[in-house]
This record gives structure tokens, C-alpha cells and sequence, in this order.
């Protein structure tokens, strides 16, 4: 079975000038409570999250959300490390930013659920996440460039929010058809 990732239509919604506030995206996700850690379910959850995202040649990123599970859980791609990096965590459960820098930067933007569009967001040059693992190991981890704009991302989606819903110049991308 092949796990869709839910779309949001951006076209309508601009259109209608309102959020579609029905979709599992706009919701405030669940905290991952103490007994679900280390389980088969989240296993599961994990394992599904995973082959949406790779099934994507673009993803660096996936929030339970897009695949229909309103949970506060994102999971990164390793790609997304320096082949140098020691240390890549790729599960994020409960994430919270608990430092952002000043320094704020603008990066080109899109988003798996949000296809085919892109933008330009302000993000935090740099971060510092706290999350749990699979066995709810609490950890941080600073970040900044790309994974520190993921990270923000991400805890975005567990909290309901869009990077359409703060973007500027919202523009439709067609990628090149690959020979
Ligand atoms: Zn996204």
C-alpha cells in the first residue's frame, strides 16, 4: 500500500480567501504521550513516513501531518547532513525550537504538500531544536543554512501552520520533465 501525502489546494484557497481549515494540515497536532515511545505503532507511523518521503526525489522533510497522522513527529533526510556530520538525527518527536538566532534569512521555499508552489520565507539563520527519539530520549541539536530552515518548517506543520501562510511571492514551479 502506497501512503498518499495529503495535498493542500493553494490555487482555491487564494481564490476563496480563507484557509481550508478541514485538513488535517491546519490542525494543532498530539504530543506523542510517554507510553507510545519504543512501541510497534509508532514503528509503524516511522516506517510510513519514511517511504512518502523517499518516494519524493525532492524531500528533505516529512511532518506526520502529511500523511494523515496528527502527531507532533518529523523526520529529516539524511541527505541532508554533511557527509562529515558525526551525528544525524533523522527523528524528531515533540520538537520544540528552544533558541533562535536573530540573524533572520530568506530562502527560496516549497513544500510536498503544497505542490506545485514555492516562495520566499524569512527563517532564523539558526536554530536549536529539542526532541525526543524513538525511545523518547530527549536531545537538542543546533542547526543552521538548510536543516535550521527544515527545522522551522517542520515544527511549523506540527503546530497547523503553512509556509503558503506567511510566504511571499507565491509562484507555481513545473519542474523540468527528466530524461
Ligand atoms: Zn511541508
Amino acid at each position: 500500500m502506497t501512503i498518499k501525502i495529503v495535498q493542500i489546494d493553494y490555487e482555491k484557497e487564494k481564490q476563496e480567501k480563507k484557509l481550508d481549515k478541514s485538513s488535517i494540515l491546519r490542525l494543532e497536532t498530539k504530543k506523542v504521550s510517554p507510553k507510545e515511545f519504543a512501541t510497534k505503532e509508532l514503528q509503524e507511523i516511522l516506517k510510513n513516513m519514511e517511504s512518502a518521503m523517499n518516494r519524493e526525489e525532492d524531500g528533505v522533510a516529512l511532518a506526520a501531518p502529511q500523511i494523515g497522522i496528527s502527531k507532533k513527529i518529523f523526520i529529516v533526510r539524511e541527505k541532508v547532513y554533511s557527509k562529515e556530520a558525526k551525528w544525524k538525527p533523522l527523528i524528531f518527536i515533540n520538537p520544540t525550537l528552544i533558541k533562535v538566532s536573530k540573524k533572520i534569512k530568506a530562502a527560496e521555499e516549497g513544500c510536498l504538500s503544497v505542490r506545485p508552489f514555492y516562495g520566499i520565507t524569512f527563517r532564523h539563520s539558526s536554530v536549536t531544536i529539542e526532541a525526543q527519539d524513538f525511545q523518547g530520549q530527549k536531545f537538542s541539536f543546533g542547526a543552521s543554512g538548510l536543516l535550521a530552515q527544515i527545522f522551522q518548517h517542520e515544527t511549523e506543520h506540527l503546530d497547523g501552520i503553512l509556509f503558503i501562510d506567511h510566504a511571499e511571492n507565491l509562484q507555481k514551479i513545473i519542474p523540468n520533465p527528466k530524461s
